[in-house]
């Protein structure tokens, strides 16, 4: 091994006790400890006043720590100034200056830094050329599709080399097909940049279409770690069930439980089966066609039943089983599950 090549870290940033306290009382992001891999997609993904935001920009040297550190690739980057950590922001909607073109857009940062004209537009269009934007590079923001904008937004935070690209809700206020395509084009950029990207979202969807690690935040503290698919189907607690929905949540003798809609079945409440096998019954409450599969809505038999009722469980039943065996609304049934499925939640 060459050595002059430093060893690539594991880790591209480390939050160690990581507190920030705007006031007095719980403070917003709770002593938090995260590692990040080198080269990887993470998500911060929760609801709205969860922590994302003060997370992301305390990485980013926006916001001042209260208590903790950051680490990036085992540099204590906690006290340093925003453009001296290796981080790069992206912003909603991409924050492009719309009187400038992309080239000069994706240049501004070293005009500020005092990079003279040559050298920062050579820069500039290399990058641009990169993005596979080279040829628009004489546009402004708003002749640009929002795809393209994606691309000088992405191209702009490129520009000082950053470590980690760090972006905040990027894709919120596009239209829903917009953001779909722009995820896929975030998810292909990554790779093939080989960064570390930190995007906050509070669609779980966004989250699992994108991430390698999912961070699940609530009240300013990590409920779980881990890949989508880990997360999806072992939900630590009740909130992460239900939080990334799919899931029913369902008291035991033994504690609560989560089984996810589709792996769930539904039969007739006449075969005596129910409480024997430590199944349900439940009455139905809505039914909702979905194409692929019809999400049926149900509610414990005990409460009353009536029209504005809202369901508290459901179950995916596929188009063709409901098809051959359809229910009706006000029926009762039993809930099937098989011992698999079922995962104990913490208290
Ligand atoms: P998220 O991005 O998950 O929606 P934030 O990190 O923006 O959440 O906010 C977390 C909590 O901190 C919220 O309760 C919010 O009201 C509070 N907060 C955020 N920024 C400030 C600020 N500058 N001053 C005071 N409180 C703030
Ligand atoms: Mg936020």
């Amino acid at each position: 091994m060459n050595a002059q090549t430093p060893a690539p870290q594991p880790y591209a940033v480390e939050l160690v006790a990581l507190t920030k306290s705007y006031g007095p009382g719980k403070p917003a992001v709770d002593s938090i400890n995260l590692r990040i891999a080198s080269g990887s997609y993470c998500c911060l993904l929760g609801p709205s006043g969860c922590g994302k935001s003060t997370t992301l920009r305390m990485i980013a040297g926006h916001e001042s720590v209260s208590t903790g550190d950051i680490l990036l690739e085992n540099r204590n980057i906690t006290n340093l100034p925003a453009a001296a950590r290796g981080t790069a922001m992206m912003f909603q909607s991409f924050a492009l200056f719309p009187h400038l073109t992309a080239l000069d857009n994706v240049a501004f940062s070293l005009k500020m830094k005092g990079v003279d004209k040559t050298t920062r537009q050579k820069q500039a269009a290399d990058l641009l050329e990169r993005v596979a934007m080279g040829h628009l590079a004489q546009r402004k923001p708003a002749e640009l599709s929002g795809g393209q904008q994606q691309r000088v937004a992405l191209a702009r935070a490129l520009i000082t080399q950053p470590r980690v690209l760090l972006l905040d809700e990027p894709l919120s206020a596009l239209d829903p097909f917009l953001r779909i395509q722009m995820r896929a084009e975030l998810r292909r950029w990554q790779k093939e940049l080989g960064l570390t990207f930190i995007h906050v979202t509070h669609s779980q969807e966004e989250a699992m279409a994108l991430a390698d690690t999912m961070v699940v935040m609530n009240h300013g503290v990590i409920e779980q770690m881990g890949s989508p698919h880990e997360i999806y189907n072992r939900p630590v607690s009740e909130f992460v069930a239900r939080f990334m929905g799919g899931h029913n949540v369902l008291n035991t003798a033994s504690g609560k439980i989560s089984v996810r809609t589709d792996h769930m079945q539904l039969a007739p409440d006449e075969s005596g089966l129910a409480d024997s096998a430590g199944n349900r019954r439940a009455v139905i409450t809505d039914i909702e066609y979905q194409g692929t599969y019809v999400l049926v809505g149900l509610q414990n038999p005990g409460e009353r039943v009536s029209a504005s009722a809202t369901a508290e469980l459901s179950v995916m039943v596929p188009e063709a089983r409901f098809a051959q065996a359809p229910y009706a609304l006000g029926q009762s049934v039993q809930l099937i599950w098989s011992p698999e499925a079922a995962h104990a939640l913490a208290a």
